[in-house]
């Protein structure tokens, strides 16, 4: 069945239409990855990120989603650094929204690629972004490339969470956070030995939902319901009162010591464990647009 055959279907049945065009692939999403690991060190302000930028915008262009952006200059501990959210939206038709975050900078460290930690988000949301084109779909599915999550020097006194305090500031201005059903977060979800926080600081139900998915999708090993408070990119909108959860795994390496070192790079992650991450978010947005 063609996708027009699927949508007349659809219509003529008054069915729940699938929010995807296609599979998650977790093969896509871990060679986009790589090619934005191939551009080396990607701090916010950096002419690498800004090339990676050139590379999103090119990926973003081929969807077809509607893309802005969020501009601003944020203070930091190293002086002003100009940042950009990137923001691509696919519409629905419920007035509703449901909200895909990560961030793409990298932490202002020699040498460090973050291939998980700044790689990961990125080439999951590229990927995302590309089995959503041309679906039809019930609540507009919109997909944020956060810059600034990194501490410029240490993480305290808001020298973090640049792009994600910004944006949902922007988003209480204009009216968007209203429409928001539900925010997951996605942050360093590529490694090979995966296994999820189970982040208190997250919304109880919204969490307690992505890991029954996870669960009834035979992925509860990867998601261990083992209490942890985690600081990320969730914090800004569950504080302005929109329904969000954090997916990150934070045990990346033996003691978590490949964590902002030079060990993370491309060999610690799998396609399978971005598969997984996939699947699960896009049964949890299928879940999350059923509901009212
Ligand atoms: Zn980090």
């Amino acid at each position: 069945m063609s996708r027009s055959q699927a949508l007349i279907f659809c219509l003529a049945a008054s069915c729940a239409v699938s929010a995807f065009a296609r599979p998650f692939s977790g093969e896509k999403a871990l060679a986009f990855t790589r090619e934005a690991v191939a551009d080396g060190p990607r701090p916010s302000g950096s002419p690498a990120i800004e090339h990676l930028r050139v590379q999103i915008l090119a990926e973003l262009k081929r969807t077809g989603c509607k893309v802005s952006f969020d501009d601003f200059t944020a203070t930091t501990p190293d002086g002003a650094v100009k940042m950009r959210n990137i923001i691509c939206t696919f519409p629905g038709k419920s007035g509703r929204a449901v909200v895909i975050t990560g961030h793409y900078d990298t932490k202002k460290q020699p040498g460090f690629v973050g291939a998980n930690d700044g790689g990961s988000s990125t080439g999951f949301l590229m990927e995302l972004a590309a089995a959503s084109a041309g679906a039809p779909r019930t609540d507009d599915l919109v997909i944020v490339f956060f810059d600034g999550e990194e501490a410029v020097k240490q993480w305290q006194d808001g020298d973090n969470t640049y792009g994600s305090r910004h944006l949902a500031e922007t988003w209480k201005n204009d009216g968007m956070l209203g429409k928001i059903k539900a925010l997951i977060n996605v942050d360093m979800i590529g490694d090979k030995d995966l296994d999820l926080i189970y982040d208190t600081n997250s919304t109880t139900d919204l969490r307690n939902l992505v890991w029954t998915v996870a669960e009834k999708s035979g992925y509860g090993a990867h998601f261990p319901r083992t209490p942890s408070a985690m600081e990320d990119d969730h914090i800004p909108f569950i504080q302005a009162g929109v329904k969000s959860v954090d997916l990150i795994d934070f045990t990346f390496g033996p003691r978590n010591q490949y964590w902002h070192t030079t060990q993370d790079t491309m060999d610690k992650l799998s396609a399978n464990s971005f598969a997984i991450i996939g699947a699960v978010v896009m049964d949890s947005i299928r879940e999350l647009e059923a509901q009212p």
